[in-house]
């Protein structure tokens, strides 16, 4: 932990607990008391077994989507979770409720709706993704919902959940949709992710719109993963035409949990339209009391919501704005550098092959020998050199399953003699994998 955060964290306990001490001294009851020894016991068994983790914090893990939180957000959630508000009502938490309330605005106008959108925070993108499916079904009950192939595997299954029917628009080998063998009139919503889960791939939103708007099509972005690269919309590390177009959409949705330095439990879900709110009304005897303001669970799926999230979301834009040349920005370029400098390493590797271009900062690619001729081989090669960079514990990489057909265009020199290929994928979600890339593609070099 950054020291000057560490010191202030320890003092901001003791002031709550003097806020919690202030109401009066009461004794802890005799039934929540737990012995010295036993704690200790569960303290050290704890450590030994959050040591089994994969190391999330540390640049030598480049797999997953996945990383430590900033140590100005796990603090601010640590404080709040100790007192445990619910965003579901404002009796539940009002600091918390207020500073949720504060946070959708700032990520609304980053998206560049207007004031007037509704949004709120969500436990997950799944779970902010359904919301916004639902409202879907709301508006269009007798049409279907559609995205690509390359979308996440959660809308079909939310499909599912919700009753309705889904079409899977096929992607043609430049990365646009195919909407020739697409019935429009009976699509509703359509959804576009801007960075898919796998590949870090945009969808070309410009061509979705123009699609959707001939033919009164809603649009649902999906930028779970990829939201926070609208802070790099005007630079030169992306192509900004997607990201520019983000307002034009109905809905979007993105993980605070992802790049956006949370722990997990930290979605958001906005509408553009702030009517939508008719679809939540609901009548509960026991939760809105102490106001007439708004509270968050009459405009969301979900009921009970940690507080603690709100919180260290808040904490964190206070500390990091959703600005390109602060906060945010530097942040998300030094992850999109580290994928470009990655890739320019593997395109003059003898030892490693590039899949495929990356576009944000998910990097894909295989090892190859001298004798390499065939996917299958590629397969076993990279299964090994995965396993061998976790138990030497040099580095964390994952594996990433591709069609031969989608290899074999990209790659028509190997034998196709399976029907998929195991290659490795790396997601270079922390800025310190930008000065760490060389050393880390020397160690997996050294393991082919
Ligand atoms: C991660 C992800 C999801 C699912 O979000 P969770 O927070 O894991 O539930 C949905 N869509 C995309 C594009 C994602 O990357």
């Amino acid at each position: 932990m950054q020291s000057n955060i560490s010191q202030q964290f320890s003092k901001a306990l003791d002031d709550l607990q003097q806020w919690k001490n202030s109401f009066g001294a009461f004794s802890l009851d005799e039934s929540l008391q737990v012995y010295p020894d036993t704690s200790a016991k569960v303290f050290n068994e704890l450590i030994d077994r959050l040591k089994g983790n994969f190391p999330f914090h540390h640049p030598v893990y480049a797999g997953q989507m996945l990383k430590s939180p900033h140590d100005i957000a796990w603090a601010a959630y640590a404080l709040a979770s100790s007192i445990n508000p619910n965003n579901h009502a404002l009796d539940g938490g009002p600091p918390s409720s207020e500073m949720e309330k504060e946070i959708m605005p700032m990520l609304a106008k980053f998206f560049g709706y207007g004031d007037t959108f509704l949004g709120h925070l969500t436990s997950s993108g799944t779970i902010g993704n359904l919301e916004a499916l639902w409202i879907a079904r709301k508006l269009h009950p007798a049409k279907k919902i559609a995205f690509s192939s390359n979308a996440h595997y959660t809308h079909g299954r939310m499909c599912e959940v919700l009753g309705i029917e889904s079409e899977t628009i096929p992607i043609t080998p430049d990365g646009k949709f195919d909407f020739s063998t697409i019935e429009a009139s009976e699509i509703g919503t359509l959804v576009v992710t801007l960075g898919t889960t796998g590949l870090g791939e945009v969808e070309p939103l410009d061509q979705a719109l123009a699609w959707a708007r001939e033919h009164n099509i809603r649009i649902h972005i999906d930028a779970a993963y990829g939201g926070f690269f609208r802070c790099l919309k005007d630079s030169e590390l992306i192509d900004g035409t997607s990201w520019k177009l983000m307002q034009e959409a109905d809905s979007i949705v993105v993980d605070p949990h992802k790049h956006g330095l949370q722990p997990y439990g930290c979605g958001a879900v906005i509408f553009k339209d702030p009517a939508v709110g008719r679809f939540y009304k609901h009548d509960s005897p026991y939760t809105y009391f102490t106001s007439d303001d708004l509270h968050l669970g009459e405009i969301s799926l979900e009921c009970s919501r940690a507080g603690a999230a709100a919180v260290a979301f808040w904490a964190t834009l206070q500390c990091f704005p959703l600005e390109e040349n602060s906060g945010f920005g530097p942040i998300l370029a030094k992850c999109r550098k580290a994928a470009i400098y990655g890739y320019s390493l593997i395109v003059d590797s003898k030892k490693l092959k590039a899949y495929k271009k990356p576009e944000l900062d998910i990097l894909t690619y295989f090892p190859i020998q001298e004798t390499t001729k065939s996917i299958s081989q590629i397969s076993t090669l990279s299964r090994k050199v995965f396993q061998k960079g976790m138990e030497d514990q040099s580095f964390y990489l994952s594996l990433y399953k591709v069609s031969t057909e989608d290899f074999t265009r990209l790659h028509p020199e190997f034998e196709p003699d399976e029907k998929t290929v195991t290659i490795l994928r790396s997601v270079l979600m922390r800025p310190e994998h930008h000065d760490f890339i060389p050393e880390l593609i020397r160690r997996i070099e050294n393991a082919i």
